[in-house]
């Protein structure tokens, strides 16, 4: 290896370097993916596994603040640290309670409605009732692995029991869903740049 590779490669380390936390993203079922669908989450899941479990991603989570205060909007009483505390642990309540296996469960279908506005902002949706997490299809082809990753745990916080506002409110993109979300599309851009 050559010392420019290690030297890249120690810096990647660094600044992944894993912390005593450990969240596997744990994909139970790919419903009706394709092939290159398929690769296009494999990838962003190698990511995940990378980014989620970065000592970055938990100094964004704890310092996340709104409005000048280190918390999130609808935070289910949590604080920054249970907050990521809770992630972490992957105890989904959504379909059913499940233990904190260190496991952020997903399975996955995409979702090809009739008439898709492409205007919406609607990009995928999950319901307490089903275990899916429904990608519109147009979404899902278009998106970067980045975008694809923010909006697979985007999903999977509302399955931890995670809400946020239906419209598009000035405090949503500081809730637990938006605000991690954008955390880890950022970082999962960075990872995939360093590679
Ligand atoms: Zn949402």
């Amino acid at each position: 290896m050559s010392f420019v590779k290690q030297l890249l490669l120690s810096a990647m380390i660094m600044f992944f370097a894993m912390n005593s936390y450990a969240l596997r993203i744990n994909v139970i079922d790919r419903d009706n993916l394709n092939t290159e669908q398929s690769q296009k989450l494999d990838q962003a899941i190698t990511a995940l596994n990378q980014v989620l479990n970065s000592v970055e991603f938990k100094n964004r989570v704890l310092t996340f603040s709104y409005q000048g205060k280190q918390e999130f909007v609808q935070n289910n009483g949590m604080s920054n640290q249970q907050v990521y505390d809770f992630l972490m642990g992957g105890a989904e309540e959504y379909p059913v309670q499940s233990e904190a296996n260190q496991l952020a469960d997903m399975r996955l279908t995409i979702y090809n409605p009739p008439r898709y506005r492409s205007q919406s902002s609607t990009l995928a949706f999950t319901s307490v009732d089903d275990p899916y997490l429904h990608i519109y299809k147009k979404y899902y082809q278009s998106a970067t692995v980045a975008e694809l990753s923010n909006t697979l745990v985007h999903e999977w916080t509302h399955k931890m029991g995670f809400d946020h506002d239906y419209d598009e409110t000035p405090q949503r993109p500081y809730s637990v869903p938006y605000g991690v979300g954008d955390i880890i599309e950022e970082l999962v851009s960075k990872y995939l740049g360093q590679k």
